[in-house]
């Protein structure tokens, strides 16, 4: 039997790489995030720019993503003007938070995946985030569905170290 067929993340990158290649699948996507954005500038969660919530183990969480999430993800990625700052960031993560943020910002801020756009520290926003990430995660959940997208729902890093070549440490 192919490895293709055995491995979970060669499925997944398989399912992600289709799935960038597809402008409908990312115009989808893009159109969720457009919606959510409009939410978030209704609501104003502060957001103090510690950095930590970035940082998982430090956090105490960690950040899961979409197949679909992944393939906008990648195809921006992919698209990004070289930035010396990213890969050296990148080249010298050790394997624990997140490594595209660089000093306390997001390195991909305009690609970042959705749990990243819904997620504030601001306790006051608690009940409102947890509302609107069951509604816009529903979306993109049913998206795989009308776009015959094979789901998968992986924690970040897992999800990055099958798509992108970053240090195994
Ligand atoms: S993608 Fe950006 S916002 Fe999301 S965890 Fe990484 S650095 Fe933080």
């Amino acid at each position: 039997m192919p490895e293709s067929e055995t491995n979970p993340m060669n499925e997944l990158q398989d399912a992600v790489r289709a799935a960038a290649g597809r402008v409908e699948a990312r115009a989808a996507v893009e159109g969720i995030y457009r919606e959510l954005a409009a939410e978030v500038e209704a609501r104003r969660p502060l957001c103090v720019i510690s950095g930590r919530c970035c940082r998982f183990e430090e956090y105490g969480h960690r950040l899961y993503v979409t197949t679909l999430e992944l393939a906008a993800f990648l195809n921006g990625f992919e698209n990004m003007p070289p930035s010396a700052t990213l890969t050296k960031s990148m080249a010298s993560w050790d394997g624990t938070g997140c490594p595209f943020q660089v000093a306390k910002l997001c390195g991909v801020h305009a690609i970042r995946p959705f749990g990243c756009r819904i997620y504030f520290c601001d306790a006051t926003s608690t009940q409102w985030q947890q509302d609107a990430y069951e509604a816009f995660h529903a979306r993109l959940k049913r998206l795989h569905e009308s776009l015959a997208v094979p789901y998968f729902y992986v924690e970040w890093r897992q999800a990055l170290r099958a798509l992108l070549p970053l240090p195994t440490r």
